[in-house]
């Protein structure tokens, strides 16, 4: 009864909030969503909730245009609203009228809609464009690939700008649709599921779904021509994997290694629970560059990660990622250890099921391997910064973070902890404070000083990660930089260092 009474309160107090505020209330969205380390990315005062992406794409000349539609809700009085995009933009409507639209800073689309916008009102924003991606340059450098038979849309934290307007911040998610013309024989892969093909004239249409909430970073785009298997795990899930037809001698590893996507993401699921989306794959595209993406539930390789032959590793990383960092998003990019650390703590369990090594091996090896001046130390993977981002130091320290977690809480609540995180905050947003907190309260344990020594603090920790009142070993004693020799190198480390062969412009 007290709740009724409360809810009722609450919607005539909304009521009131609907009066027609004055012109004069509505002040415009802000420039940034508020992250730390990249203040125009992201924008306030709404909210999106889906993206229709339309696009006619001519592999030939790299010439891309395309009507974006975006469902949108305002979160305040709005006279105006930025999105973030490169292209160039010929007409905004926003439901159904034609907005005036100006462009500023380096990826800032102003829109100033016809009727300002009500807080908690919905909004069709329409913004139609066109561009050659490859040659449009912010902060010196494009995130749109070109391949010898197209291109490729991947990169991290930005890529969304070179094809689709967007609130570009992972703490805004949506559900996409993203439909495609291409020549006739080429492919266009995207994320999630492909609902239809359809050609005409000389053009195919290509659409793909993504039906759960999905970071701007983790949609992608490929065109190309490919060679395409399509299979369904043991578990039922169906898998969909690309290969461009020109990946020369690199062609088999990568297929060795991306076609065991099914078993790998079945494997992960007993430590990290059921799969949060409704399609798995990965794609290898002709591009030059070096790194691989955890592009949601499409994964994108670079043909370098297989150059020295399989690795099955980097795709465990990727796949991990799909519960840490695609479905459990970071709240700010300060976060990117949630991400990180985790998928390569995934390879560290992999390592250990192949008999490589075992996590803690490799905790001790990364341990003893860096000494105490090495500027490796001096990054925090819990707050690196944003030009550390994607440092080795997220990686390395933050996966040795875990094996230390794992042995302050043990493995039976370490393994609770690595199974329900993803499962409570599935599809959300988390940031490390709130990791934190969930892991003390599975394991009834205070993390406090852990997660400073571990995440937070420059510098290498005088005491390694090792078992509570077990003896550790001489080489890991502080200090003890001539017993490095003595750790021999796990089987599995080139392989999981290959895996983290950075993001870099
Ligand atoms: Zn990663």
């Amino acid at each position: 009864m007290r709740k009724r009474l409360i809810v009722s309160a609450a919607s005539a107090l909304s009521l009131f909030l609907a009066v027609p505020a004055s012109a004069a209330d509505f002040q415009p969205g802000a420039a940034g969503i508020g992250d730390p380390y990249y203040p125009t990315y992201g924008n306030g005062g709404y909210r999106v909730s889906h993206y229709d992406i339309r696009l006619k794409y001519q592999p030939a000349t790299d010439e891309l245009e395309g009507t974006t539609t975006i469902l949108a809700t305002a979160t305040q009085d709005l006279s105006r609203f930025n999105l973030d995009f490169a292209l160039n933009v010929s007409e905004v409507l926003v439901n159904g009228r034609a907005a005036a639209f100006a462009t500023s800073g380096e990826q800032e689309l102003e829109i100033t809609p016809a009727r300002p916008l009500a807080k908690g009102s919905q909004a069709t924003v329409v913004v139609r464009y066109k561009g050659v991606p490859s040659t449009v340059k912010k902060y010196g450098f494009t995130a749109w690939h070109r391949t010898p038979d197209g291109a490729v849309a991947a990169d991290e934290p930005e890529a969304a700008w070179w094809w689709f307007p967007s609130n570009d911040h992972p703490s805004n998610k949506a559900t996409y649709d993203v439909s495609v013309l291409v020549p006739d024989g080429n492919q266009v892969i995207s994320n999630g599921v492909l609902t239809g093909t359809s050609s005409k004239a000389g053009w195919t249409r290509y659409s793909w779904r993504e039906n759960k909430p999905q970071a701007t970073y983790l949609a992608t785009l490929a065109v190309g021509k490919f060679d395409i298997t399509t299979d369904t795990t043991a578990s039922g899930l169906p898998v969909y994997n690309a290969y461009s037809k020109d990946l020369g001698e690199n062609a088999d590893a990568a297929r060795a290694s991306v076609e065991r996507t099914g078993e790998l993401v079945d494997w992960l699921s007993g430590y990290f629970g059921d799969y949060p989306f409704s399609s798995v794959g990965g794609y290898v595209p002709n591009v030059p560059t070096g790194y691989a993406l955890e592009t949601q539930t499409r994964v994108f390789y670079s043909p370098k990660q297989f150059a020295k032959g399989t690795n099955t590793s980097v795709v465990v990383h990727e796949l991990a990622h799909q519960w840490y960092g695609d479905s459990v998003s970071v709240a700010h990019w300060s976060d990117i250890w949630l991400n990180e650390g985790f998928a390569s703590y995934a390879q560290f369990l992999w390592s250990e099921h192949e008999n490589e090594g075992t996590a803690q091996e490799l905790a001790d090896y990364i341990y003893a391997s860096h000494p105490a001046d090495d500027p490796f130390w001096s990054v925090k993977p819990g707050d690196p910064g944003a030009d550390n981002q994607f440092s080795n130091a997220v990686y390395d320290r933050g996966a040795v973070a875990i094996q230390a977690l794992r042995n302050t809480v043990g493995d039976e609540k370490f393994f609770k902890i690595l199974k329900g995180w993803p499962t409570e905050r599935k599809y959300g947003n988390a940031t490390i404070a709130e990791f934190q907190a969930y892991a003390e309260k599975v394991s009834g344990k205070k993390l406090g000083d852990l997660f400073k020594t571990w995440l937070f603090t420059p510098g290498k920790p005088a005491v390694g990660p090792v078992v509570p009142g077990a003896p550790a070993a001489a080489s890991l004693a502080p200090g003890a930089r001539d017993d490095v020799k003595a750790l021999v190198e796990p089987k599995s480390w080139k392989k999981i260092q290959d895996a983290h062969s950075v993001h870099e412009h």
